[in-house]
């Protein structure tokens, strides 16, 4: 790595949670619990958690079990990477098993952003690249956070408004047109 490793980065983030087997609610409690006990991250808030549809590869299954989702924000002296393998290590300790893609699972943690870094390896990318089309992460994160923005693309109101049609509640951006 080079001497401008991002790594060195502190800073607030944003963890997508989600559970989909098992008691959802207390897998959830659990995990926000395991988030703010982690030695170097700060909890600083939780949304409250929506009921969700299963997305699988071919789109929604409304025969698979449904999904708690919500967001975390934290403040964190983990550097990214650090942070990843804390939320992995959350998700093992609550039963999750990894084996089909989008496969039903227990707990679901995701790095949603990690202050301003866009950047992208083999393990994390930053912001996560599904976010932005994602109205249980979009929704949640705008109830605890209303000025929130996901770097790159812009903030999170106009996105949530532009995946639902709805419009913005300051009404700043129509999206007429589009
Ligand atoms: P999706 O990423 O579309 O939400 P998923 O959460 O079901 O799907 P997982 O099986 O949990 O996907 O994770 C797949 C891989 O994604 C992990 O091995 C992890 O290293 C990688 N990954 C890359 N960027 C991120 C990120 N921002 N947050 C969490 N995992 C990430
Ligand atoms: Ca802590
Ligand atoms: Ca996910
Ligand atoms: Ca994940």
């Amino acid at each position: 790595m080079s001497a401008q490793n991002v790594e060195t980065t502190e800073g607030p983030a944003v963890i997508a949670l989600g559970a989909n087997l098992g008691d959802r609610r207390a897998t959830l409690a659990a995990a926000v619990r395991a988030i703010a006990d982690l030695p170097g991250v700060e909890l600083t808030a939780v949304s409250s958690f929506i009921e969700t549809p299963a997305l699988k590869p071919h789109g929604v299954d409304t025969d698979a079990p449904a999904y708690l989702n919500g967001v975390a924000t934290v403040l964190s002296a983990l550097p990214p990477h650090a942070l990843l393998d804390a939320l992995n290590a959350i998700e093992h300790a609550n039963g999750r098993v990894r084996d089909e893609h989008w496969g039903d699972r227990t707990l679901d943690l995701d790095l949603i952003t990690f202050a301003e870094l866009q950047q992208s390896d083999e393990r994390l990318t930053l912001p996560h690249p599904r976010a932005a089309e994602r109205d249980f992460v979009l929704r949640p994160w705008l109830e605890i956070q209303p000025d929130a923005v996901l770097p790159g693309r812009g903030r999170v109101d106009a996105l949530l408004s532009a995946l639902t049609g709805e419009t913005p509640t300051e009404g700043a951006e129509t999206g007429e047109g589009r």
